[in-house]
Formats: C-alpha cells, structure tokens, sequence
C-alpha cells in the first residue's frame, strides 16, 4: 500500500500549490513552531520551509516530521492564517514517498 503513495496521488486537504501558496505566504515568525508540543529539537522555519515542498529533507526535519500528530495546535497561533498542520502533512507524505524511492 505504501508503495502506492506519491504527493500528487492522494487527497490531502490541501493542494500542492495551496501548500506553496501558505509557504510563500509564511512571514517567518516562529509562533506555530513554538505552540508545537512536538518539536524535540531545534529546527529554523525557513529550514522546514524550504523542505517542505521539495529537494532533500535533512534528518531533523524527518524526525520532526514524524512526530508530528497532526494535533493542529501550530493554527491559532500564526498571525497570518495559515495551516502548518497542513504543511506538515504534506511533508509526511512526501517524507514516505522519498523512503520509498530510496
Ligand atoms: S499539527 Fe504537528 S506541527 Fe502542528 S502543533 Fe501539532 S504536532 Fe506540531
Ligand atoms: S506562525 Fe504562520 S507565519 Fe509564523 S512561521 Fe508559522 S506558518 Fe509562518
């Protein structure tokens, strides 16, 4: 089954571009990192930016990204209206797709 997944192939509540639309939008405060509760380790948002829609994901953006829960406590605090929550999914899916490649 997990052979099968691909970023493009299943439905996340967000698109591709909607993610790289909340991304670009993304004024770089920190506030969703830190409302976090499962954040282990220091990460910069431009880092976990850049990571999230393409190229290499480092090993701290990988363990961050599997501990992710999707708890969506990162949404209320982001001062621009944006869904981490979302951008994170889409990074696991990628994260998966990647492995699988490997
Ligand atoms: S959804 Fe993920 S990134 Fe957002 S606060 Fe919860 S664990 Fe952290
Ligand atoms: S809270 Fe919103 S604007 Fe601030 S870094 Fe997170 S996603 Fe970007």
């Amino acid at each position: 089954m997990l052979r099968m997944l691909k970023p493009n192939a299943i439905i996340l509540h967000k698109t591709r571009p909607q993610v790289g639309q909340e991304i670009q939008a993304c004024i770089g405060c920190n506030e969703c990192l830190l409302a976090c509760p499962a954040l282990a380790e220091p990460i910069t948002i431009d880092m976990l930016n850049r990571e999230t829609l393409s190229g290499p994901i480092s090993e701290p953006v990988a363990r961050f990204t599997r501990a992710c829960y999707q708890c969506g406590a990162c949404v209320a605090p982001c001062p621009v209206g944006l869904h981490r929550d979302a951008m994170m999914l889409w990074l696991k899916v990628r994260l998966l797709s990647s492995m699988e490649e490997a």
